[in-house]
């Protein structure tokens, strides 16, 4: 991009149109309306490994305002995950909930059977056990609402007895579900912000991309050290749709959350519905049936809603979680329900009709 000029984005404004605006070229000088999708592996003596290219700080510069810190891309959710750990010293013990989702799960075990790491697990909703933990590990891993049950940790509270601990962790948050319009944990006092872009930003499901941001220089700088060094680089293509993405993603979420409460509320007066978990806010609802099979029954019955892995897609998803060896542990009958941007009546009846079925 070089000589063109970057939006300057107002504080005044609002996140919603703060997503539309920052990191975008310009309307002046005969910019291009849109950032470039550059695809360049040099930029004259420069490797792009290292210092990265104007597609991906574009994309960085845009959720690093909506965060509130400085943002470095990866190459999906999972490799910004192991950047993150990536910065922890060998023998390190973290804290992280019980239940979370299975690949960040996955890469913890990994690490502890490697003796690299130590992993407490922690119930995301008793606070009291978190804000003890503060004091006695070197990390604090949450995810906040969690993936798949939903679960919601305070984060507020247990951020603010991390700062006040006298021996401070670091402290992560996984924002993927609650997305950087729903809450900036950075703004609570956490360290480091993590994203799957794959899910809610990117919103349509064509990509895999990370996110990491902090407001702390010295991490920051590590994170784009250990991007380098790994080479867990975004795609070029991937920067540009996740762009492309989050300029929608206000009116996405929010049209998304309206349909999630309003299912919400009709499932749990559904007979064959066992438990509902809706944070209250947000696109996505787990429900329970009776059991795995009722569960599985479902997702077949089902003729609109895609009964397909991941989330956050303009088009409505809907898995039973138990049947992925790394979420073998919740609940038989857990239905995960991404909500997309289909008529909600549309997406009622298909339920209904399948629970009824
Ligand atoms: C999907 C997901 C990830 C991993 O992201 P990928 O882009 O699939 O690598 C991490 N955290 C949460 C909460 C997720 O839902």
């Amino acid at each position: 991009m070089g000589t063109a000029t970057v939006v300057r984005v107002n504080d005044s404004w609002s996140a919603r149109t703060r997503a539309i605006l920052a990191g975008r070229p310009d309307a002046g000088d005969g910019n291009p309306a849109n950032v470039p999708l550059v695809p360049a592996s040099a930029l004259g003596l420069e490797y792009s490994r290292e210092v990265g290219t104007p597609t991906w700080a574009a994309f960085e510069e845009a959720v690093g305002t909506l965060e509130g810190g400085t943002a470095t891309a990866y190459a999906s959710g999972m490799a910004t995950v192991t950047a993150v750990l990536d910065l922890l010293p060998a023998g390190a013990t973290i804290a992280v909930p019980r239940y979370s989702y299975a690949g960040t799960r996955s890469v913890l075990d990994h690490a502890q059977q490697q003796g690299k790491l130590t992993v407490r697990r922690i119930d995301p909703t008793d606070t009291d056990a978190w804000i003890a933990a503060a004091g006695e590990v070197d990390v604090l891993w949450l995810e906040s609402p969690a993936n798949p049950t939903l679960d919601v940790t305070d984060l507020d509270a247990v951020l603010t007895a991390a700062a006040s601990a006298e021996r401070t962790p670091l402290t992560v948050v996984d924002n993927t579900f609650a997305t950087p319009l729903g809450q900036q944990p950075l703004g609570m006092g956490a360290d480091v912000v993590v994203h799957s872009v794959t899910k809610f930003i990117g919103g349509h499901s064509d990509l895999l991309l990370g996110v990491a941001v902090t407001a702390r220089d010295d991490l920051s700088a590590s994170l784009r050290e250990a991007r380098t060094r790994t080479g867990a680089t975004p795609g070029a293509l991937e920067a540009w749709l996740a762009l492309r993405g989050l300029r929608t993603l206000g009116v996405r979420f929010a049209a998304a959350s309206t349909t999630a409460s309003l299912l919400a509320g009709r499932l749990a007066e559904h007979p064959a519905v066992v438990r509902v978990r809706y944070p209250a806010a947000g696109a996505m609802v787990s429900f329970d049936l009776a059991d795995g099979d009722a569960a599985e029954r479902l997702c077949a019955n089902l003729t609109l809603i895609h009964n397909a892995t991941s989330l956050g897609g303009v088009e409505s998803t809907l898995e039973r979680r138990a049947h992925l060896p790394g979420d073998s542990h919740v609940p038989a009958g857990l239905l995960r329900l991404s909500v997309g941007l289909e008529d909600p009546e549309d997406l009622w009846r298909d339920l209904a009709g399948a629970l009824d079925g």
